[in-house]
């Protein structure tokens, strides 16, 4: 009787021998992190990486030959890496898309100034933050000043432990009585704290400004053509005494885009289809913008590679997993979750035929062929996964960028690893899905 019914199992007591190599593959993904704390920083690295797997610049016009490695780099904030397959293009694309950009808190365009014998700078947060948890903490100022004259300063503070950090205050116990909650203009980070002694205007600002000048040349009005974001400014670390799970800044989505590369990047032989990863930007406000996967960029750059009248075609016969996190079941609040539907840490990566909220609105479900055609080969390939919905019916709900890619007729599925404190300054995922999210990335490359 017990073989008509399904086992939710630990992947541990199933694979006890792949714990080694999991926490091996974690520690190049840690390493991904750290230095790619912003999607410009996470778009450099995965190209230097490529790169160093022989990977060159898409280039217009060029004629590509199965086996060959291109990336397109999309203004530096997105990044579409591509191995020709044999196979011809119209017989459709292996995509696998996650997005790299994650919850923060940009610079204002004018963001110094000061009050109570302090330099601070105004924010405004980026994604879907609990204010609350942004407070009190060491950030890091991280991103890019386009000067007027055309030169471009990369800004990276407080990631190195030798930095100094950024912080934003909350009140004392003793006063918070009457606190409600953090509002977003409460976010405001500490920069300064000593007064110009030539300077008695704004003596704290100018202070602030004659460092900012000394080190990278900036004037308060370089603020307005930059995009400078605080992130937390502490790096990946191991959680347990087994160091079975990580803690870290930026899992969402990074948990995915990595294994997406490295999966390419294992591939031994040419693949029959054209493989391709996406690491898009803007998912964490709605995937609007140059960089975002409601932009053209992708399908146009996958036009270029099958040529316009087998474009259409090419689509139609083309698979996606829509790759990005999901909520793991968290013991500590049971009751927003439906514990049979919900993803289990390191139980393997969490499939969901649909995402959504009151009634699935909004997403774009899996069929079930292609449910059934993914998990035989997930089966075949040892990809350990689970089933997973976000959470109770009504009891919230999310979107990827599944619907974007349905949107241009290709067939798409949610793929990813459900994770533990999600959107939070540090979020918590177990190894062993980590490492099954590139196992069944290169699966779905090789076999779909
Ligand atoms: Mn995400
Ligand atoms: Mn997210």
């Amino acid at each position: 009787m017990s073989e008509l019914l399904k086992k939710k199992k630990n992947g541990y007591l199933i694979v006890p021998e792949e714990e080694k190599m999991a926490y091996d593959y974690c520690e190049g993904y840690k390493s991904f992190l750290n230095k790619g704390k912003i999607e410009r920083f996470c778009v450099e690295e995965s190209i230097r990486i490529a790169e160093e797997a022989g990977f060159v610049p898409f280039s217009y016009g060029t004629v590509y030959m199965p086996g060959d490695k291109v990336y397109y780099n999309q203004h530096g904030r997105a990044v579409i890496f591509a191995i020709i397959g044999s196979e011809s293009a119209e017989e459709g694309f292996n995509i696998t898309a996650a997005h790299v950009d994650c919850p923060r808190l940009d610079l204002k365009q004018v963001p110094l100034y000061e009050d109570g014998g302090l330099a601070l700078m105004k924010t405004h947060y980026y994604g879907g933050i609990r204010k609350y948890q942004w407070v009190a903490l060491p950030l890091a100022l991280c991103g890019v000043v386009c000067k007027r004259n055309g030169e471009t300063v990369r800004i990276e503070i407080g990631n190195d432990p030798e930095d100094p950090v950024f912080y934003i205050t909350d009140l004392l116990p003793h006063l918070a009585k009457d606190q409600k909650e953090i509002g977003g203009e409460d976010l405001n980070l500490v920069v300064g704290s000593k007064p110009d002694a030539e300077e008695d205007g704004q003596p704290y600002k100018t202070s602030v400004m004659k460092i900012l000048n000394e080190k990278y040349g900036l004037t308060e009005e370089d603020f307005e053509t930059a995009d400078i974001s605080a992130v937390p400014a502490g790096n990946a670390r191991d959680i347990g005494f087994d160091r079975s799970l990580i803690s870290a800044y930026g899992h969402d989505d990074r948990i995915c885009a990595y294994p997406e590369l490295t999966a390419l990047l294992a591939l031994k032989e040419v693949p029959k289809k054209t493989c391709v990863a996406v690491f898009a930007d803007r998912e964490e406000v709605g995937s609007a913008g140059i960089s975002g996967m409601r932009c053209s960029f992708v399908s146009d750059f996958l036009t270029e590679l099958c040529g316009d009248k087998n474009a259409r075609r090419a689509f139609a016969n083309s698979c996606a997993l829509s790759a990005d996190v999901n909520a793991a079941f968290d013991p500590t609040f049971p009751s927003v979750y439906e514990k049979r539907n919900s993803a289990f840490v390191n139980h393997g990566i969490a499939v969901s035929k649909y995402t959504g909220s009151r009634g699935k609105s909004g997403c774009s479900e899996a069929p079930a062929e292609l449910l059934g055609k993914l998990f035989k080969i997930f089966d075949d390939n040892n990809v350990l996964y689970q089933t997973s919905e976000l959470g109770k019916v009504d009891q919230g709900g999310g979107g990827t960028v599944s619907q974007f890619l349905a949107e241009r007729n290709i067939l798409v599925v949610d793929v990813g690893v459900a994770m533990l404190s999600m959107h939070a300054p540090y979020e918590a995922a177990g190894k062993l899905d980590i490492y099954h999210m590139h196992k069944a990335c290169l699966a779905f490359y090789e076999n779909y």
